[in-house]
């Protein structure tokens, strides 16, 4: 999924978690969990392959972009208090993004830890199907996930105290 579904979901659950190091863990947890869910990634083999044409410097734009408004947006508009309450968000949503991040630390600084770890978060999106059955349909995927961001929101209320 886009960092911004994976990183609001991790900020929701940091509400009802409430202590950084649970949050962090939360957050790469819920990661794992959503990829398996059939999704739309912008991110794709085509990117990886070749990643110094004009399409992929493109989505790697988009990626910075997503990044950035996933760190943002959940920290502007929940509720948080003090240090305490900023590195519970922040952390959460660190954790959520993580799995994501390793996957680029592998793309520009090979090594066996990530090449590991990137595997077992390749193999969640296979777990429920044996193709990405939503990457030719980026608008109903994409609206897919604003739906996970709403659900989350609503099934976890300790956070819905919205700004
Ligand atoms: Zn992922």
């Amino acid at each position: 999924m886009i960092l911004i579904t994976h990183a609001v979901v991790g900020a929701v659950l940091s509400g009802a978690i409430n202590n950084p190091a649970g949050s962090f863990l939360a957050g790469v947890v819920s990661h794992y969990v959503l990829d398996a869910i059939p999704h739309y990634d912008y991110v794709d083999q085509r990117f990886v392959d070749d990643r110094f044409s004009k399409r992929s410097k493109l989505i790697f734009k988009f990626i910075i972009l997503d990044g950035i408004f996933g760190v943002l947006l959940p920290v502007y508009f929940f509720q948080w208090n003090g240090l305490y309450g900023f590195l519970n968000i922040f952390l959460a949503i660190a954790g959520a993004m993580l799995p994501d991040a390793l996957q680029g630390v592998q793309l520009y600084f090979p090594n066996k830890l990530t090449l590991f770890l990137n595997k077992i978060h390749k193999q969640v999106h296979y777990l429920f199907s044996e193709r990405l059955l939503l990457q030719e349909f980026p608008f109903f995927g994409l609206s897919l996930q604003v739906l996970v961001i709403m659900l989350a929101m609503l099934v976890i209320p300790a956070y819905v105290g919205i700004k």
